[in-house]
């Protein structure tokens, strides 16, 4: 079973050009990142569980439905009486994407006493993101939850940057994400990410991680591992909407360690990396070709496009 911890929420999506302020109508979708990782992981054949919140409302049920539907354990998903599910309004018709981001909502109210910890028993890998590190309890309870995993099981970091998030407080994100990168074994980054993670001095070569994957949208992505380093080329499509992109991206590269059967160990040849790295890529790139981002396609439809030695 593979595990995320993080933040589940309703994207609203415009579904008219134009500022937010001018938006009229809004189509409902489930989101957030962890959760679309979760998703894309049962598509493509991989157990599945999230560890969140959601509030004891219309909205919560609804997420819990959908990842029931995707067939995603949601018994790790705890309903708080005083928050609300979060929520964001997003426009990314147009040139520039705007969002509003709730705040006050279930998935920062996470505290430490909700964790079952029986989800150690079956768990195999841990993934986060750095969005629960913007507010507390959230804060508190996903380092304690990592801590307590490490060395146990791998840990899996989307690291996700999201500055609007951490106004007036940029300095302790980049705390924050530092500490994140200690305890990751996989790290997973945009290469606008780690340039300003650079810029602010943080160096990935300064961690000790498995496996690093940096994704370049259009242009692919980088796997390293050791001081093998590959640049895999990304599948040409007609992207519709790239939303939930890296996502899925994430969800197919952990997809590939569980067939490989290296969730034990994470050791790779180069051609390992290579057919990882094309599986990834592929998978995002016909995410791209579906609306929403819970648009990971299944096994089958990814097998029509390419064959890979590591799948059934
Ligand atoms: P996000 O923007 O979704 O938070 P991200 O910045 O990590 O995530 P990208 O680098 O934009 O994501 O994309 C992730 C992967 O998706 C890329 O490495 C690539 O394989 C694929 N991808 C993204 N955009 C395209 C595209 N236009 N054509 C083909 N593949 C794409």
């Amino acid at each position: 079973m593979i595990y995320a911890i993080g933040e589940i929420l309703i994207d609203f999506i415009a579904k008219e050009e134009g500022k937010l302020k001018d938006v009229r109508e809004f189509e409902k979708h489930p989101g957030g990142a962890p959760a679309n990782v979760v998703v894309g992981l049962r598509r493509l054949g991989a157990k599945s569980a999230l560890i969140s919140k959601v509030g004891d409302d219309p909205f919560g049920e609804f997420l819990i439905e959908e990842l029931k539907k995707e067939r995603v354990e949601t018994k790790y998903i705890i309903k708080d009486t005083n928050k609300h599910t979060g929520i964001v309004f997003v426009q990314l018709i147009g040139a520039k994407p705007e969002f509003i981001l709730y705040d006050g909502v279930a998935y920062f109210n996470l505290r430490k006493e909700e964790i079952q910890w029986d989800f150690m028993r079956d768990a195999e890998l841990l993934h986060f993101g750095s969005v629960l590190f913007a507010r507390e309890p959230s804060r508190s309870t996903v380092f304690e939850v990592l801590r307590a995993v490490k060395g146990k099981v791998p840990i899996s970091y989307d690291v996700n940057i999201r500055l609007d998030l951490w106004r007036g407080r940029e300095k302790e994100m980049l705390k924050d994400i530092e500490e994140a990168l200690k305890l990751a074994d996989i790290v997973k980054i945009g290469d606008g990410e780690l340039e300003y993670l650079n810029k602010n001095g943080i160096a990935l070569e300064d961690f000790n991680f498995a496996l690093v994957a940096i994704t370049r949208g259009a242009e692919g992505s980088t796997i390293i591992h050791k001081d093998i380093r590959v640049d895999v080329p990304s599948f040409k499509v007609e992207p519709v909407d790239t939303t939930g992109a890296g996502d899925a991206f994430m969800a197919a590269l952990l997809a590939s360690l569980f067939y490989m059967g290296k969730l034990d160990i994470l050791e790779f040849s180069k051609e390992e990396l290579k057919e990882l790295g094309s599986f990834a890529n592929l998978v995002a790139a016909l995410s791209t070709t579906k609306r929403g981002a819970w648009s990971v396609p299944s096994l089958e439809e990814v097998l029509k496009h390419r064959k890979f030695s590591f799948l059934p």
